[in-house]
């Protein structure tokens, strides 16, 4: 008789018994979109050229291929939208005629009665999308497509009406600040648990303009919502594509100090872009692996390779702070916005001495509050800055350029034709 068991213990067992092994990705099939977000971090690279270098669709079937033998269980098709890519029903069904488990994250303004059609016949395990408003002007101040707010309203329709799961999540910035108790409200009505983070990072080419969108520390911490920064799974990448919490638990080394990278990042999970390069994160997107010439074990192995001995080679904060388990700054968003996987982002850092004193956590003996913390530490780091000839080594790369073996490319050619 074959025993039955909650997804949550199933999935309990699979990320216990993982073993550093690659059983969660992130496929993003292309970097097209018909929306353009204020704080969208691959819209950088939805241009004609850059969509050229984009995987054929045979192609992305054998990085499925690659995906399914190399042990993973659980993908996210992801983009841009993937539901923009022209084959996305081939891949799609593909991917789940080889049994993964399948999550798409889509605009909801792409879906039509006839794709929701299709997935109510061969249905994922979740879809998710992003509410920026309950009014096409807030709405659309983030999208930046006229008309994109009826679009996504009848999207959301198509897919709850078929009853198809969906997750209804919040980017809180400045263009929707004043409508999120509104945007709650309506996913609360809809019986869906609302999700929010306020965590902005700049784009993969490094354009810090996502920024500019940030709440302020002072209307983070007015939003009252668990962690103030980043209730939302998401933005904590690595941790939550992966299993949440209890990952954390399995991560969270007995002595942080100095460690680089507190996160998630080379346990279980992977990042595949529309090339069919693979990296370890959402961030950090080079080195990466040429997974369409390569296997996704050795790809996993060489990138993760020596990651989580790496310790900060600068005095930086970070390294004696007690709050870093709260804090959202982490290497790969020190990269893109500063050049360096050690480089401070002030917003992070003064959000999180923030919330620690939202959320009463008693201070450190010697200070009067959190807020005197933050100073001292902002102090040292400008004096620190003006010491060095550059804020930020910009050269430190501890992380190697890895390409396929000769033995996995040669065992790749034959896949390669399907
Ligand atoms: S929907 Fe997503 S991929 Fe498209 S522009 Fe917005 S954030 Fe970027
Ligand atoms: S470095 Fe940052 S973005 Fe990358 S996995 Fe870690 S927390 Fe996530
Ligand atoms: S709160 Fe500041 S010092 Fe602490 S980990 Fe975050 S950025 Fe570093």
């Amino acid at each position: 008789m074959i025993r039955t068991k909650e997804y949550q213990d199933f999935s309990w067992k699979l990320h216990t018994d993982a073993g550093h092994r690659p059983i969660v990705g992130q496929f993003e099939l292309t970097y097209a979109c018909g929306l353009k977000c204020a704080h969208c971090y691959t819209d950088c690279y939805n241009t004609p050229e850059d969509r050229r270098r984009e995987m054929a669709t045979s192609e992305a079937i054998t990085v499925i291929d690659k995906i399914v033998d190399g042990g993973c269980f659980w993908l996210c098709l992801t983009g841009g939208d993937p539901l923009a890519h022209r084959d996305f029903k081939t891949i799609y069904s593909y991917a789940k005629s080889r049994g993964l488990i399948l999550t798409i994250f889509t605009t909801g303004t792409s879906m039509t009665p006839e794709m929701a059609d299709f997935l109510v016949a061969s249905p994922p395990f979740n879809i998710e999308t992003t509410i920026h408003g309950v009014t096409a002007g807030v709405y659309e101040a983030v999208t930046q497509r006229p008309g994109s707010f009826d679009r996504f309203m009848r999207g959301i329709r198509l897919i709850l009406d078929r009853g198809l799961p969906l997750k209804l999540k919040t980017v809180a910035m400045r263009q929707n600040m004043h409508e999120l108790p509104a945007i709650r409200a309506f996913v609360e009505e809809l019986g869906l648990q609302p999700q929010m983070s306020t965590a902005i990072h700049a784009r993969l080419n490094g354009d810090v303009t996502p920024g500019d969108y940030r709440l302020s520390v002072e209307e983070i911490a007015g939003l009252n919502h668990p962690s103030g920064e980043d209730s939302s799974a998401d933005d904590r990448g690595c941790k939550s594509c992966s299993s949440g919490d209890e990952l954390e638990a399995f991560l969270r080394p007995a002595d942080p100090t100095n460690k680089l990278f507190r996160c998630g990042i080379g346990y279980d999970s992977f990042w595949v872009n529309p090339s069919g390069r693979m990296c370890l994160c959402v961030t950090i997107r080079k080195p990466s692996y040429d997974l369409l010439h390569g296997t996704l074990q050795e790809g996993f192995e060489q990138l993760s390779r020596g990651l989580r001995e790496l310790t900060f080679q600068g005095d930086s904060e970070c390294t004696t702070c007690t709050l870093w388990d709260r804090c959202v700054k982490c290497p790969g968003k020190a990269l893109l916005e500063t050049g360096s996987l050690e480089g401070d982002i002030d917003h992070f850092c003064q959000v999180t001495h923030r919330m620690a004193a939202v959320d009463g956590v008693p201070y450190p003996t010697g200070m009067s509050s959190w807020q005197d913390v933050y100073e001292a530490k902002r102090t040292r780091r400008i004096a620190r800055v003006q010491r060095a000839s550059a804020p930020y080594d910009s050269s430190f790369q501890p992380l190697p350029v890895v390409e396929p073996s000769l033995s996995s490319a040669s065992s790749s050619c034959s896949s390669a034709g399907t």
